[in-house]
């Protein structure tokens, strides 16, 4: 049957795809649903045992409304003292932050927020998957660099166009990084050419005990050039809750805010309330978890080395980003016969960027190391079955 022409979407809207992760997550709900066992090793979170929120005690008439459209203010001071506590630099809670419905909507209204239509955004592969279609969604051109290319060759990809470098770090899907080196040279090439760095890290806390992790926002302690953006979703172990923040310049946080009022007012009230009553309590429980959860990560590094799979290099976060290795098939038709074959669901890596069609985003951080194991090793004999 056609569809009613009244309900055409605009080109721009047709130009979007679905999120890649989240349409092969819905396909394992469907197939759970009737039955079918599935190895998940596609989730973007790790499952944390934490309470269940008790709102007994709390001021209820102002939880159930609106609250200031920059975010709760006890959560803003608690998410600076953390910021300052654990990387250095002060940051102002009434200027400089805003809290939102999750750190994908803080980076979408920053980017809002700045582009003109058909100014460039670069991004370096695998890239978190949603970057292109927020660029999209405001008109701006994503600039993918493959991943095989030195960051210390980025600025070839710089023109009269381009306006914002976006960086995860550490990296979903690789697990990388970012060196003190390397953030110093996206600094200069952001002061050199006028540019705003925005840098996501809501896997900060996804890193093993000897691993530096570097703050965006130390290499530009006036925020002159710099937008941090965190989430409470994989630090805390609570991504259906939807509490995100930036950090920035008041300038930039002024522009977001707007966008806030006008689109969702505030991030929800008494989640953030409750947050704000229960910060310390919780990362003390999610702590440890999380090291499990890299931990697991490095264990699972090695099933794979051990199974002869490549990944590309990285040690943070629960994701590993496998290699396709001697398999004929791409990213999108393996991850597809992996889960109707093998009853084993991976993102492929096409989702992340061109250059990443012959690797797969496997996640550890739901699933028993048993089933992990088991995932692997349908990985690989999926592998050696479509072999050239
Ligand atoms: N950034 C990265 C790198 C992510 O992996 C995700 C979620 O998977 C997000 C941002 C969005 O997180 P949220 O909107 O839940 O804060």
């Amino acid at each position: 049957m056609r569809a009613p022409a009244a309900t055409r979407p605009s080109r721009l809207m047709s130009s979007i795809d679905q999120a890649i992760s989240i349409k092969y997550n819905n396909l394992v709900y469907e197939l759970k649903a009737t039955g079918h066992d599935i190895i998940t090793l596609s989730l973007g979170e790790a499952f944390f045992d934490i309470p269940a929120p008790d709102f007994s005690g709390f001021d209820v008439a102002e939880l159930h409304h609106y609250s200031h459209s920059r975010g709760v203010p006890e959560l803003r001071r608690r998410l600076a003292k953390y910021y300052e506590d654990r990387f250095g630099p002060s940051v102002d809670p009434d200027q400089e932050m805003i809290i939102t419905a999750g750190s994908k909507a803080a980076i979408y209204m920053t980017l809002l927020a700045v582009l003109e239509p058909g100014d460039e955004v670069i991004m370096t592969e695998p890239f978190w998957l949603s970057y292109p279609a927020h660029v999209r969604l405001c008109r701006g051109e994503p600039v993918m660099v493959a991943h095989q290319e030195s960051l210390f060759d980025l600025e070839r990809h710089i023109t009269a166009r381009t306006r914002v470098i976006i960086i995860n770090n550490p990296n979903n899907p690789t697990g990388k990084v970012y060196t003190a080196a390397e953030l110093d040279h996206l600094h200069a090439l952001a002061t050199r050419h006028g540019l705003l760095l925005l840098v996501d890290e809501a896997y900060n806390e996804f890193v093993a005990p000897g691993t530096a992790f570097v703050s965006a926002a130390v290499g530009d302690p006036e925020r002159l050039h710099t937008v941090t953006v965190n989430s409470m979703s994989k630090n805390f172990g609570i991504s259906g809750w939807r509490i995100g923040y930036l950090i920035a310049h008041r300038r930039i946080v002024d522009e977001v805010l707007k966008l806030n009022q006008h689109l969702v007012t505030c991030a929800p009230t008494i989640l953030a309330g409750y947050l704000a009553g229960h910060f310390d309590e919780l990362i003390s429980r999610t702590r440890p978890q999380i090291q499990q959860a890299v931990a697991m990560r490095a264990t699972a590094a090695g099933w794979l080395a051990d199974a002869g799979i490549d990944t590309l290099p990285g040690e943070a976060t629960f994701y590993l980003f496998g290699s396709l290795g001697e398999s004929s098939l791409n990213s999108d038709a393996f991850a597809t016969r992996l889960l109707r074959e093998r009853g084993v669901c991976v993102v492929p890596g096409i989702a992340y960027g061109e250059s990443c069609d012959r690797h797969i985003r496997i996640s550890v951080g739901t699933e028993s190391p048993e089933r992990t194991r088991r995932g692997i090793a349908a990985i690989r004999s999926l592998i050696d079955a479509t072999r050239t």
